[in-house]
């Protein structure tokens, strides 16, 4: 069955996944989506005998449909090797009382890798097929994790060049020392005066500038998105939902049919929706469990109906998840809306202009899958210590807000369904705010380096690769810039008069 995309602002429709891989956002500003959602009709039986190339190809060649089966693998072959630590590529890990879906073990140890490593063979294959001739810039904003493990991903990969804008100071030190010295003489990092909203915001009014389009063009350049909201990075994320209910089966923790429910330390809304979409997809999913830090403008939507991003944004031990507006959320109203293009426009139209919308209370009704709750700063430490006291497992700041948003579910509701935990960073990434929460006073006057040796003694888990690359690499990017000087730093990395 084809499955084609359309948009969820109704401005286009009809088209091939490969052109809305390439388009990333829609002309309208909307956000693709499936025409229809596919059906995952592999056996269980045999998709828990799968590698995870294997199962990907199963999932991820039900959206896909117009690339070829040599073309599909053939991206997934280069993704999913020898970038991951494990051959398992996301393993599953039961400790207090859950499975931790470890989506860590790539290039840049957070579970951007698992979308990110894949995309850009998606995309260049893509422009094979469409008969793109000018080069791909990906142009994007970042909360941390993404703009490093899209540029790990597209680093010296012929036909494209990326261009990564970051919140100068919303980022941990780790972070921003993988993304300055980034390798690959397509890549280039520029740092903003500013918080993540304000750099997505100004990635989002290029790509709708029809000017600078045109400037782009004749220069032999178009942009692409590697944001979440391009399908490219949703579909391979469907794919580890599926892998961790039929390794489940496989190790024989659950029976084939059994309902699970699934945590997840949410942001921008697009690991979550994938979990949604499998799903949809017949995947026995009983609840979503969408878990936000101190920004918790998902919780009271859950709570409440209003969406409401006019308030104070504040920075977290978890800054990949301080973002005011979700992005991939779109897909939800537009769904929740019966696929109502003009309702969906509206309301978006409303966020973009008051930063605010309120959906209907049949919308409401519909949400029935999800439930939301959020952990504080306090809650989220004493999360990683429990855990590491009573099953010496070492977590990281965002996960843990998964886990303990956990907790309230299951004291709220007393539904002790099983439950896979999207395990979204190594605590590697984050060892200052993990150690502390360990031990506060024994590791806090401790440099960077010294904690990542600290972490390796109290963990027992190897330092992964990417922190070893990190120590010795040399500094490569130093670009600032104010939010309104955004355009003329990529007018001036392209050449562009
Ligand atoms: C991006 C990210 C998240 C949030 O994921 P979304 O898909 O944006 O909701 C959570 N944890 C980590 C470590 C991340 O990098």
């Amino acid at each position: 069955m084809e499955i084609l995309y359309k948009s969820t602002r109704g401005g286009e429709s009809g088209v091939p996944a490969s052109r809305a891989v390439l388009e990333g956002l829609a002309c309208d500003g909307g956000l693709f989506v499936p025409e229809k959602l596919p059906v995952l009709d592999v056996p269980m039986e045999k998709l828990a005998g799968m590698s995870y190339q294997d199962l990907a190809y199963e999932v991820m060649s039900r959206f896909l449909t117009d690339y070829t089966e040599e073309e599909l693998r053939g991206c997934i072959a280069r993704a999913y090797d020898e970038k991951f630590d494990t051959p398992a590529i996301a393993p599953l890990r039961k400790a207090g009382g859950a499975y931790f879906l470890e989506l860590f073990h790539g290039a840049t140890i957070a579970f951007k890798d698992m979308a990110l490593s894949i995309l850009p063979h998606l995309m260049t294959t893509a422009a094979k097929k469409n008969q793109v001739k000018n080069e791909i810039v990906i142009l994007t904003a970042t909360s941390g994790d993404t703009g490093k493990a899209a540029m790990a991903g597209f680093a010296d990969v012929p036909g494209t060049k990326i261009i990564v804008f970051y919140p100068k100071d919303g980022v941990s030190p780790v972070q921003e020392r993988q993304m300055v010295t980034q390798k690959g003489e397509n890549t280039y990092v520029v740092a903003i005066r500013g918080n993540f909203d304000d750099a997505q915001t100004g990635v989002k009014k290029m790509f709708g500038d029809a000017g600078l389009e045109r400037d782009l063009d004749r220069a032999g350049y178009q942009f692409s998105s590697a944001n979440s909201i391009n399908i490219g990075r949703l579909v391979p994320q469907v794919a580890y939902y599926v892998y961790a209910y039929a390794q489940l089966v496989k190790q024989g923790e659950i029976s084939r049919g059994e309902t699970i429910n699934v945590t997840v330390p949410t942001g921008n809304f697009g690991n979550i929706l994938a979990a949604y979409y499998a799903k949809q997809m017949g995947l026995p999913i009983g609840k979503l469990i969408c878990a936000s830090n101190d920004n918790k403008v998902l919780y009271d939507f859950f709570r409440t109906g209003v969406y409401d991003k006019n308030r104070e944004f504040i920075l977290t031990s978890s800054p990949s998840m301080d973002i005011l507006v979700s992005s991939n959320l779109e897909r939800l109203i537009y769904r929740i809306a019966g696929e109502d293009a003009a309702k969906t426009r509206g309301l978006m139209e409303s966020l973009s202009g008051k930063g605010v919308y309120e959906i209907t209370e049949d919308m409401k009704q519909k949400l029935t899958d999800f439930y939301g709750n959020y952990a504080s700063e306090e809650e989220v430490s004493e999360t990683i210590a429990k855990l590491y006291k009573e099953d010496h497992y070492v977590i990281d700041t965002h996960t843990a807000v998964a886990a303990c948003v956990l907790e309230k579910y299951r004291r709220e509701t007393g539904d002790g369904t099983k439950t896979v935990l999207a395990s979204t960073a190594s605590p590697y990434k984050f060892a200052r705010s993990v150690l502390h929460a360990i031990d506060g006073k024994r590791f806090d006057g401790m440099t960077d380096l010294e904690q990542i040796d600290a972490l390796k003694e109290v963990s027992g888990v190897e330092v992964p690769g990417a922190i070893e690359e990190i120590r010795s690499a040399p500094v490569r990017h130093d670009a600032v810039a104010d939010v309104d000087g955004m355009e003329a730093a990529v007018r001036k990395i392209l050449g562009l008069n």
